[in-house]
């Protein structure tokens, strides 16, 4: 089987969960469990997925000259990225996200974005050659938002297929760069930020996602956590639902779900499949412990009659 290249442009960030008993106030010196630390970012985590579901995945981005910045590589590496275009920076240090999770199972996030504030747009022209050899880009919004518009660009000149994932939540995105992308991966919360509009329902996902293709987006694929996630395109508006799991850490489930649809895209399998395929893997990652940690290996994914 012919399987086209991945690149994935992004952030790579050191998570440290910290366990605490309740999220703290302002003013408040409270006393944690334990630190755990786990590799992450939206763009490693990406890259992690697919590679680790099958497919040539090669990632740029920027680390520190540091003790994290070492270990996102080698956990990179270990699922077979190949991470020669990653930039160790000795300026800054790695990107960083403090995650207090409390009892009630509930986390609030600081994220430092350190090193990958350097992947600047001159950091994505130097490296036009990426871009002529891959067959699918895979975008987040964690790096310079210039950096992004420039990555998408590049890819559109080259006639490459362009998966844009737009985390963190954005509330607003150019025509110029909407009408460049294939396929647009929000969740409820940032479809709404991004089209200000309420997203509760799958109708509403709909009507929001309608909306989103009036800038050229060519498809719309919405994630909805536990009720699956939803297709709209010119043509069609389809529920793909969520399998039936008891989720205990939802972490790196979005990330995984789109490491899930570029390898099936970059096998040659239609939009539906990928999404099938993308349910499938998130809701093994959401079974799981952790971020790269969480997510599963191609062996471990049944195969469907879809
Ligand atoms: P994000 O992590 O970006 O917020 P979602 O929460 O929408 O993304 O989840 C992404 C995908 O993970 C969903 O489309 C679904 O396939 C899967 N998923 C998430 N939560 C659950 C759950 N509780 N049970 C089963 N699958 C889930």
């Amino acid at each position: 089987m012919k399987k086209s290249n991945i690149l994935v442009i992004g952030s790579l960030n050191m998570d440290w969960i910290i366990e605490v008993d309740h999220t703290p106030i302002a003013g408040e010196t409270l006393l944690g469990h334990f630190a755990k630390e786990v590799p992450g970012g939206k763009g490693a985590n990406q890259a992690y997925a697919a590679s680790s579901l099958g497919g040539h995945v090669t990632m740029l981005g920027a680390v520190g000259k540091d003790p994290s910045g070492e270990k996102l590589l080698q956990s990179l590496q270990k699922a077979g990225v190949n991470t020669s275009p990653i930039q160790a920076n000795s300026e800054t240090g790695s990107g960083m996200a403090i995650i207090y999770l409390n009892k009630m199972g509930n986390n609030s996030i600081v994220v430092l974005p350190n090193a990958n504030n350097t992947v600047t747009k001159e950091v994505i022209m130097a490296h036009d050659e990426l871009f002529k050899i891959a067959d699918i880009i895979m975008l987040q919004l964690e790096i310079p938002l210039e950096a992004v518009y420039e990555a998408a660009a590049l890819a559109h000149k080259y006639h490459k297929t362009i998966i844009l994932n737009p985390a963190p939540a954005i509330s607003h995105l150019p025509n110029e760069i909407l009408s460049k992308i294939d396929y647009i991966t929000p969740n409820e919360t940032e479809l709404s930020t991004l089209t200000n509009q309420p997203v509760t329902t799958v109708d509403d996902a709909i009507i929001a996602a309608q909306t989103l293709l009036l800038s050229g987006v060519k498809h719309v694929i919405t994630t909805l956590g536990e009720k699956g996630a939803i297709l709209v395109t010119l043509e069609e508006a389809r529920h793909f639902p969520a399998l039936s799991v008891k989720a205990i850490d939802t972490t790196a489930a979005g990330d995984s779900f789109n490491g899930a649809l570029a390898v099936y895209l970059a096998e040659g399998k239609s939009i539906e499949e990928a999404i099938v395929f993308g349910n499938q893997v998130a809701a093994i990652t959401v079974t799981r412990e952790g971020a790269q940690s969480s997510i599963p290996f191609r062996e471990e994914i049944l195969p469907t009659t879809e």
